[in-house]
């Protein structure tokens, strides 16, 4: 398993707010101390302007260096469009991993699956994982699925990816709950799972099912996933169910599909998040 993560990414934060560095340190200190899956460690890649226009218009590149907070979830950090720009990176570098046939997880910060086109918000200022699904349909993949298992929905993705050709998204989340979108399907491409808050575990495994389901159908090429932890019972942000051996079968289940496949994380903010990935990984790695 090749784990894309820097210590840079750590370098920003806002005292209270959840998306705190301490999810990432504690990430890779409970993945350097453990003996049961092998991991490389690789360092994020580079990332072209164009390859970010794919995603996002020039108006929203240029705000990221605007020293005013975006809403109140996603403050202005002095150096926030470098450290966006990184996270891009190793989600860029993930892609390429991916292609080569290896398992390949993003354990990076800022997040991504709010960012529209136009806007950050969410804690989320790039969409990394729809800048790096157009980037693998401008190098050649002809279907690209994202697949959304955070329990909030990734509206900014939908936004991005809507009737693109040659990609489809597929989103689990809780609803009602932040941004309020994903209600239903949206144009040619775009799948909504909503569940209710405190819908219980089998049921939300089963929504998940349902959703690969679907992804099958598309026939990708490529899978992306946005790996999203905060649908576990012990998230504070949110009402999910989901327990550590959840994230295990989920990793199984991404893995049963056998397509080349990269995971980049999204949310998850309980103290739990080391363990919670760590099981996610041993399932993709069919441990
Ligand atoms: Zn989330």
């Amino acid at each position: 398993m090749k784990i894309i993560s820097d210590e840079l990414c750590t370098g920003y934060s806002r005292p209270g707010h959840p998306e705190r560095p301490a999810r990432i340190s504690l990430t890779q200190q409970r993945l350097r101390t453990q003996t049961e899956l092998p991991i490389t460690w690789a360092e994020p890649g580079p990332v072209e302007e164009a390859t970010l226009l794919h995603a996002h218009a020039p108006e929203h590149l240029a705000r990221l260096n605007v020293p005013e907070d975006f809403d109140s979830d996603t403050p202005f950090h002095a150096g926030i469009a470098d450290y966006a720009r990184t996270s891009v990176g190793a989600a860029l570098e993930a892609l390429r991993s991916a292609r080569e046939g290896e398992l390949v997880f993003s354990l990076m910060r800022p997040p991504g699956h709010h960012a529209t086109r136009r806007t950050a918000m969410g804690f989320c200022y790039l969409n990394n994982i729809a800048i790096a699904a157009l980037e693998a349909l401008a190098t050649g993949v002809k279907r690209v699925a994202v697949y959304d298992f955070d329990v909030h929905h990734g509206n900014g993705t939908e936004d991005i990816l809507l009737n693109r050709a040659g990609a489809a998204f597929f989103s689990v989340h809780q609803s009602p709950c932040y941004p309020g979108t994903g209600l239903g399907n949206v144009g040619n491409n775009c799948f909504n799972f909503p569940t209710r808050p405190n819908t219980p575990r089998e049921e939300h495994r089963a929504v998940l099912t349902r959703a690969l389901d679907q992804l099958k159908k598309f026939k990708p090429e490529l899978l992306a996933v946005s790996a999203g932890f905060d649908a576990y019972a012990h998230d504070p942000l949110a009402q999910g169910t989901l327990e550590v051996e959840d994230f295990y079968w989920l990793g199984k289940s991404i893995r049963a599909l056998s397509l080349p496949v990269f995971s980049l994380l999204e949310g998850g903010y309980s103290r739990d998040l080391p363990e919670l990935i760590l099981a996610y990984l041993k399932g993709l790695d069919g441990k």
